[in-house]
């Protein structure tokens, strides 16, 4: 299968070429023809399996056909949870949209407003924006939805997780009636699905590999270890093995901060990306990290949503997540576009009942190594010993009606 047989134009051929992108993946061989007929669109997709070019590549070319953007009008509107994805799908927007004269902008909360309020001014055809900002601008008249043609929400299990819910209706009621509406998410909750009925018309249903099973080309294992010598095992295998790109996963700002002082006293230079870091401060780390300057990435679940390192070889969950799910999020960080990764977990016995939810929700017992100088006091019991009783996932629902409804006030980002 080529690109070529989807339909797409010359000037979009021509980006995905400069890309080096030889095949079509599975997500953008459904999608691409899927948004290209117009219809709405409903995709089961983790990040990795290339959905941002699967959705942008049609949006594009459906845009360039059309009356350009009005002043403070916009013609597609893409939501995402956070300000990382916000900025990876805006440069792929960029990127795909290159050899067309579209326009497109990004804005997001925690930075200041003004400049985006300039920049809208002259009307953006593509608008990537989080939803608590983009209701600011709303509310000072800075955007006008009445031009909008094309919704999408990218990653939408994790808008509702971080609370956007209100605003996402709030911002639905204020778009268009006719639109096309294409939804994203990895995994498919009630409310998701809840979503879905109430926005989108007769979708074109999309899955592409089995939810709620972590990528196949991660090998994933996991490191019995005592809880308080977990800092040190870190930088002792990182130094071994002498791993030079590593993201590692902390349940709590405050655990990642500690965790990079701890990993600095040892001489392995380390930066932490979370909420409580000014946008400058996100962007100069993950920066550092792309450019190898830091080893180690330490990152709290939400603010690693939407980081798409280039060739990330590991992961390592530091703790292992609350939500079972975000450990197929924190894993997905990694064996991208094809290539191997590995996800590591460093699992203490206090942590048994996480372990066996998550290797329920996988389907695979995580493989277990004990470090001859990490050997734990309290052993990890065997997981099938924990009861946890697996949850089902659920199938997402086939038709809805197309209803938009307003409640609740804005909640920043
Ligand atoms: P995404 O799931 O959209 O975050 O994409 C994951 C990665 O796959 C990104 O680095 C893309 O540049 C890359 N990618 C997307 N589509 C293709 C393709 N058809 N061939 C090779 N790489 C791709």
């Amino acid at each position: 299968m080529s690109f070529s047989s989807l339909g797409l134009s010359a000037p979009l051929l021509r980006a995905v070429n400069d890309e080096g992108y030889s095949a079509p993946f599975p997500i953008q061989a459904q999608a691409i023809p899927a948004v290209l007929s117009g219809r709405d669109v409903m995709a089961a997709a983790q990040t990795g399996t290339g959905k941002t070019a699967s959705y942008t590549l049609p949006m594009l070319q459906r845009l360039a056909t059309g009356p350009r953007a009005r002043a403070n009008h916009i013609r597609a509107l893409v939501l995402t949870p956070t300000r990382e994805l916000a900025i990876q799908v805006a440069g792929n927007v960029a990127v795909y949209g290159r050899h067309l004269s579209l326009t497109s902008g990004l804005v997001y909360g925690g930075v200041k407003i003004n400049p985006q309020m300039m920049r809208l001014r002259r009307g953006i055809d593509v608008l990537v924006a989080t939803p608590g900002r983009l209701l600011d601008l709303f509310s000072k008249n800075a955007v006008t939805f009445s031009q909008v043609e094309i919704l999408v929400l990218d990653e939408a299990d994790r808008m509702l997780d971080m609370g956007f819910l209100k605003d996402i209706y709030k911002l639905m009621a204020l778009l268009p009636k006719k639109r096309q509406n294409l939804l994203f998410s990895a995994t498919f909750s009630e409310e998701i699905r809840q979503l879905t009925d109430t926005f989108l018309e007769a979708p074109v249903m999309i899955e592409v590999s089995p939810r709620n099973t972590s990528a196949q080309s991660v090998k994933q294992w996991a490191y019995e270890v005592d809880k308080g010598r977990k800092g040190a095992l870190l930088s002792h295998l990182i130094r071994t093995h002498g791993w030079a790109q590593v993201l590692v996963f902390t349940r709590t700002k405050k655990g990642a901060d500690r965790l990079v002082r701890d990993l600095g006293e040892d001489g392995v230079l380390a930066v932490a990306i979370h909420g409580d870091k000014s946008q400058g401060q996100r962007s100069r780390a993950l920066a550092d990290f792309k450019a190898n300057k830091s080893r180690v990435l330490v990152a709290t679940d939400l603010a690693a949503r939407g980081l798409d390192i280039n060739e990330l070889p590991r992961v390592i969950n530091f703790e292992l997540p609350k939500v079972s799910e975000n450990y197929i999020h924190r894993i997905g960080r990694t064996g991208r576009a094809g290539l191997e990764g590995e996800g590591i977990s460093l699992v203490s016995a206090d942590e048994v009942t996480l372990l066996s939810a998550i290797e329920s929700l996988i389907r695979q017992t995580l493989v277990r190594e004990v470090d001859p100088d990490f050997v734990p006091t309290f052993k990890v019991p065997l997981t099938r010993q924990v009861n946890v009783r697996p949850k089902k996932p659920k199938k997402p629902k086939k038709k809805g009606n197309s209803s938009a409804c307003a409640s609740g006030g804005p909640a920043g980002d």
